[in-house]
């Protein structure tokens, strides 16, 4: 792929490292190609960062003809910049695109494009402990056109955000709040895509869940509102009597990159896994017996997000005694250890940037 790069006269200053946040600032450039029917994806291009200009009309406006991804680069201690399984993610597109009736674009063009931008802004890649440099490759549908159709042009932006420790006092328990009148998906949806629809969906309960002192939502399945799904942008696990327990992929769950590493190590590690169906009184009767040994979420921000208490509603289940559990310590430690290049990579998921 020939990539034309447009070098920033004015550089901006970077940021406060210890006050970065999540997805607030930008760096200098941002990766663009262009989608047209008959021709295909062209015009591939590194730019300063700016705003776009499109018409009112464009498909992408009215009727959400769009995909997104989420990875990272991670800077070690060996100066290397590092990306985690960014195959997968180029997988992933491919299947969010096809759902949505968007062109194929070519798995090795979107790792290319990936390592092309973060090369130009490496220098933006934080360094202090626990940060990263957030990358977000999304696709939008550029025709002006009212009628409900596949649009005929695309637009492919790759842009970059320094990302701040997730966890600055340590990997603190959250309250979860198990949804039972909102749902996010269906089979047959497109619950498996990254898709903005999804997330516009999900707001409502978001809002239900932090005016009641949750900071997520926990969802279940939209037929029988019985089994768990997933949280709003990570994938939940249980470790129940020994055992690490997690919803199938069903068609409604997005397939989560760290939830598939997480289930490659506890299996590496021995340590039993089932992918199933999950109720959620399956999960208040374990919680009883006093075998729900540990609760967490697994997504690229956080990697492991353990939850200290889940509410379903009347009943508030406390996991654990307010502080994370040894798997989910030892899941945290062994996968960041490899995002960092701080542990030997025996499974090849890194991917340096040169
Ligand atoms: C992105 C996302 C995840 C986590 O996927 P990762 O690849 O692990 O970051 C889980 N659920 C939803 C709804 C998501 O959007």
């Amino acid at each position: 792929m020939d990539i034309k790069i447009s070098k920033t006269t004015t550089p901006k200053q970077k940021p406060d490292q210890n006050n970065l946040g999540f997805g607030k600032i930008f760096t200098d450039h941002m990766f663009m190609m262009n989608y047209t029917e008959g021709i295909g994806w062209h015009d591939a291009r590194i730019e300063p960062f700016h705003d776009i200009t499109l018409s009112p009309a464009c498909v992408v406006f009215h009727y959400g003809q769009v995909m997104f991804e989420g990875l990272k680069a991670y800077r070690g201690e060996d100066g290397k910049t590092r990306l985690f399984r960014p195959i997968m993610n180029a997988r992933r597109t491919n299947s969010s695109n096809k759902r949505l009736c968007i062109p194929e674009l070519p798995e090795e063009m979107f790792v290319e494009a990936v390592k092309a931008i973060v090369k130009v802004d490496e220098d933006w890649i934080p360094t202090a402990p626990g940060t990263s440099l957030y990358i977000r490759p999304f696709i939008i549908a550029t025709d002006a056109f009212l009628g409900v159709a596949p649009s005929k042009t695309y637009l492919f932006c790759i842009i970059l955000s320094p990302s701040g420790a997730y966890y600055a006092s340590g990997l603190k328990p959250v309250g979860i709040w198990i949804e039972d009148d909102y749902v996010r998906a269906v089979r047959g949806g497109m619950g498996f895509a990254k898709t903005g629809g999804n997330y516009a969906c999900s707001l409502a309960a978001q809002v239900k869940a932090h005016d009641d002192g949750y900071s997520q939502v926990l969802w279940l399945d939209g037929v029988e509102r019985k089994y768990i799904e997933e949280v709003g942008a990570m994938n939940i696990m249980f470790k129940i009597n020994g055992k690490i327990v997690t919803p199938m992929l069903n068609g409604s769950i997005l397939p989560g990159i760290t939830r598939d590493s997480v289930l490659q190590l506890c299996r590496h590690w021995n340590i039993p896994v089932e992918e199933r169906k999950i109720s959620v009184y399956e999960l208040l009767e374990a919680q009883e017996k006093g075998t729900l040994e540990e609760v967490f979420g697994t997504g690229t921000a956080a990697v492991i997000s353990p939850v200290g208490k889940l509410r379903y509603k009347d009943e508030v289940m406390t996991i654990g005694d307010g502080s994370i559990g040894p798997v989910s310590q030892k899941l945290y430690d062994t996968v960041t250890g490899i995002q960092w290049g701080k542990i030997k990579d025996e499974f090849g998921w890194t991917v340096i940037v040169e």
